[in-house]
């Protein structure tokens, strides 16, 4: 015995396979079992059946015999399955007939039915006496023989049998093979999607809604989640290499021009200042790329019940130079009190981002409020300066946008990006409401139960 090839055999069989194996098993032996019991119980019935008839037949015989002398010369020695003879006082069988094997000199037996074996034969005889005569009349049935109805009923169910065998077994198969399906196409195109890295497959999916096309259908969403982050990633990436092409190229042809041109000490610091300014300017732009990658790919925030009001607070307190550098009026709306659950770090990049777009583009007024509804926690930071176009308000949430670089506002455009991702981590929607010309209202809002 070798239980890896055991093991290697089980695991080609398939579930299918396995399965109509597993009941078409337990079927047939419930079948046998019930054929089996059949023939056992029709033959005991037959049985007391055909005692009963041997005994009525001789007693009938008996009556017409005693009737009608006569008789005797129409006498009929088998009938219906049974034999007749009519003996002499001294056992001599005047006339009659024997199943094969019947020993025809046996003793009398009177009014009782009695069973001899013979060559492995077993009969049943019963002895009367002839009234008015001296002879004797014995009837005789051999045991144990399939009566008609016995052997039809036994050959129906030799044949139905092998055929309600064949129909149950090949239509579980067919079922379970067409249950399956799912399965298969879920295979299929998992090996597709591995072998051509195409993340737009989808399984096609019937409307029986049974458990392996719900299985189906949940495999799909999880694909449209992959293959949608793998588009962004991708398109992240190009993004990425465009917006760190221009600097670049700056840096490559003005310090090629301050080697290869630069007469004056002037000439030359003026190409450091734009080299410098394009470094600065990557900087920033990877920094933040590093704080958006972070953001996006942490799974475990460092969650913690928060102060809002007083955390908000701190953060104005601690930008007050800011504003007052730009002659910034700030103007605070901060509701005491309100606590949120959050990862103080990123809720402080959130604000942060928020506020510096504030004071970057203001004319000279800022307004943070902090509310609290039934529902909602609002953080609003408003401001009064160019305001924003309507077709553009959808369009500054994406990442490295930027209005018009006219603005030369010196943003990589990935601010709004950051505050957006940071506030789908705390299950929290961004608003922003702007008209041009007169500020624009950016909103936080956070659910307060969750
Ligand atoms: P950046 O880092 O370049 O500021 P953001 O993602 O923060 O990028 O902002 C995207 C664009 O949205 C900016 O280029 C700017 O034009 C616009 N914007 C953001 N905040 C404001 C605001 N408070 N007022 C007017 N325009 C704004």
């Amino acid at each position: 015995m070798s239980f890896p090839n055991k093991k290697t055999f089980s695991r080609k069989r398939s579930i299918i396979t396995t399965i109509t194996l597993w009941y078409s098993f337990f079927i047939f032996i419930i079948l046998i079992a019930v054929v089996i019991a059949s023939f056992f119980v029709s033959r005991t019935i037959s049985e007391t059946a055909g005692q009963r008839e041997l005994q009525s037949q001789a007693i009938e015989m008996v009556e017409e015999l005693d009737e009608d002398d006569d008789e005797l010369e129409e006498f009929e020695s088998f009938d219906d399955g049974i034999y007749y003879a009519i003996y002499d006082s001294s056992n001599q069988v005047l006339q009659g007939s024997f199943p094969h094997f019947f020993d025809a000199g046996l003793p009398f037996k009177p009014d009782k039915i009695s069973d001899v074996t013979n060559n492995g034969r077993t009969f049943q005889y019963y002895d009367l006496a002839i009234a008015n005569s001296n002879q004797w009349l014995r009837a005789i049935r051999v045991k144990n023989q399939m009566g008609e109805g016995l052997r039809t009923l036994l050959t129906s169910v030799i044949i139905v049998l092998p055929l309600v065998m064949f129909f149950v077994i090949v239509g579980g198969y067919l079922i379970l093979k067409k249950s399956f399906q799912p399965i298969k196409k879920i295979t299929a195109t998992a090996q597709e999607i591995t072998n051509k890295k195409d993340y737009s497959k989808r399984i096609a999916v019937s409307d029986k809604g049974d458990e392996l096309t719900n299985l189906a259908q949940v495999i799909n969403t999880m694909l449209a989640s992959i293959d949608q982050s793998f588009k962004r990633e991708k398109q992240f990436n190009n993004d990425v290499s465009h917006e760190l092409r221009t600097p670049v190229t700056v840096i490559l042809s003005e310090s090629e021009y301050g080697k290869d041109y630069a007469d004056t000490m002037e000439d030359a610091k003026e190409s450091f200042n734009v080299i410098h300014r394009q470094s600065q300017l990557m900087k920033k732009m990877v920094e933040q790329i590093l704080e958006l990658t972070r953001a996006e790919n942490k799974t475990q925030l460092t969650m913690e019940t928060i102060d809002f009001s007083q955390f908000v607070n701190q953060f104005l307190e601690d930008s007050k130079r800011l504003f007052n550098e730009q002659s910034i009026f700030l103007d605070t709306q901060i509701e005491e009190g309100i606590n949120l659950v959050g990862d103080p770090i990123l809720l402080k990049r959130l604000i942060d981002n928020l506020i510096s777009n504030a004071v970057k583009f203001t004319k000279d007024k800022i307004r943070v409020s902090l509310s609290q509804s039934e529902n909602n926690i609002i953080l609003s930071i408003k401001d009064n300066g160019q305001g924003i176009a309507k077709q553009e308000l959808e369009k500054i949430w994406h990442r490295f946008y930027r209005i018009d670089s006219s603005r030369h506002t010196k943003g990589v455009g990935l601010g709004l990006s950051l505050v957006k991702e940071i506030a789908t981590l705390h299950q929290a929607q961004v608003r922003v409401e702007s008209e041009l010309g007169h500020g624009s209202d950016f909103k936080v809002i956070f659910k307060t139960n969750r």
